[in-house]
């Protein structure tokens, strides 16, 4: 069923988008942004995702994305 009060998406007004930065995770110990990640939860169900990630220098720590 169509729905024609739905403006077309090419109508959506996008002069103004706001610019948000994501940083990269660094490591606590060290602060280098070489990590490897080595387990990871996508969605651990709100969303939100984290992962287990090892420094180069050898640091293990958690990163939680929300
Ligand atoms: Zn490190």
């Amino acid at each position: 069923m169509n729905e024609p009060s739905h403006p077309p998406a090419s109508k959506v007004h996008v002069g103004r988008l706001a610019t948000v930065t994501v940083e990269r995770p660094r490591c606590p110990a060290c602060g280098s942004a070489a990590l490897r990640k080595y387990r990871s939860i996508r969605d651990q169900g709100d969303g939100s995702s984290i992962w287990w990630v090892r420094c180069e220098c050898g640091e293990r720590f958690r990163v939680l994305l929300e």
